[in-house]
């Protein structure tokens, strides 16, 4: 188990990370999404033992590697790397890469030979990185961090230079690594989508800070704030002041929730949740259609209101720009927060 207490870090007395508290539980995905520049990789690094800490404690499986009085060095912490920058040695062939830092003997030999298998690798033992494609030399990376069975691994963007079906590829092994050796696995991103369909656990990052943390579906749901609402996916927000216990906006009237009558309020709506209809008559009409593949981005214009809301669904794929649309919502999906 990995967990963090109260960590700061401050560079030239600007703070990077302020108070950042986590746990993280063997066999789980934990996904640190963010902005870029906003503690991520920093607080990574802090884990990993290549930046020190500033205050507060880390913990694996319950030893201190890093506290006012301890700071152990990367090399004794139990952790796993994989970074974007995959750093594999070039000079070393791809068996030589994966036994860096295991124990030399018959074992480890067998342990190298077990992974390369694993990834499908077997044949590239004795090639070197460079004549591997990219997502080849990802899975010696990942093989290699996996080999000395890290109680921790910190996994920092690492799949960002793939392409996208290579990516999914790349996600699902890491995954079924990972959760085969109950791994406690700490993971930076700044892709929603890939936070949603990778992590057990989402913590949203601004600022040095964890905003908040939570099941995907909590935070999807039940965001505490507009920003965190945010980070999860497209919003088409409306604002005002509560009138009679809703808010009038330009597609119609929304409940406010719990929010008192005269408060400044705003109400935000997912794209995947405004549902669009033909309507000659209606005020409203296409901009854009964009396809998407399974599903079609519609923006649309409504006179009086800016910018242009994102609807988003199966079904829209017939529409044409200027066609005049009608938008609906079901209520209990629009989410409401101060102004
Ligand atoms: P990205 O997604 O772009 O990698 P991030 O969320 O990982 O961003 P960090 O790399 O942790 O962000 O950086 C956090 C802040 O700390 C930034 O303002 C950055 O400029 C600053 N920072 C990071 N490392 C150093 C350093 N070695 N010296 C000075 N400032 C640093």
């Amino acid at each position: 188990m990995l967990e963090i207490s109260g960590i700061e870090r401050h560079f030239a007395s600007e703070p990077a990370v302020r108070g950042v508290s986590l746990t993280v539980w063997p066999g789980e995905v934990t996904c640190l999404l963010g902005p870029s520049g906003c503690g991520k990789s920093t607080t990574l690094r802090m884990i990993a033992g290549i930046e020190r800490i500033d205050a507060g404690e880390i913990r694996i499986a319950g030893q201190v590697v890093a506290d006012a009085r301890t700071d152990l060095p990367p090399e004794r912490r139990p952790v796993g790397m994989v970074f974007q920058d995959l750093a594999l040695f070039p000079h070393m062939t791809v068996a030589a890469n994966v036994a860096f830092g295991l124990p030399r003997g018959k074992d480890s030999a067998a342990v190298v030979t077990g992974l390369l298998d694993r990834v499908g690798l077997g044949h590239c033992a004795q090639k070197y990185p460079h004549q591997l494609s990219g997502g080849q030399q990802q899975r010696v990376a990942l093989i290699r961090a996996l080999a000395r069975k890290p109680r921790v691994m910190l996994l920092d963007e690492p799949f960002s230079s793939l392409d996208q079906r290579l990516r999914v590829e790349m996600r699902e092994l890491a995954l079924d690594l990972l959760r085969e050796e109950a791994t406690a696995v700490l993971l930076v991103t700044h892709d929603p989508d890939e936070a949603m369909m990778m992590a057990d656990r989402i913590a949203i990052m601004r600022e040095g800070r964890i905003l908040q943390e939570g099941a995907p579906l909590d935070l999807y749901h039940r965001p505490v704030d507009l920003a965190v609402a945010g980070f999860v996916s497209d919003l088409n927000i409306f604002s005002g002041r509560v009138l009679k216990g809703h808010l009038r906006t330009a597609i119609g009237d929304v409940p406010a929730g719990s929010f008192s009558e005269g408060a400044s309020i705003c109400v935000a709506f997912r794209p995947e949740h405004l549902a669009l209809r033909r309507n000659a008559r209606a005020p409203a009409h296409v901009i854009r259609v964009q396809n998407l593949g399974r599903e079609n981005l519609v923006e649309v214009k409504i006179p009086g209101h800016l910018p242009y809301l994102r609807c988003c669904g199966a079904g829209h794929s017939d529409l044409k720009p200027g066609e005049h649309v009608e938008i609906t919502f079901d209520t209990a999906t629009a989410m409401q927060f101060h102004q």
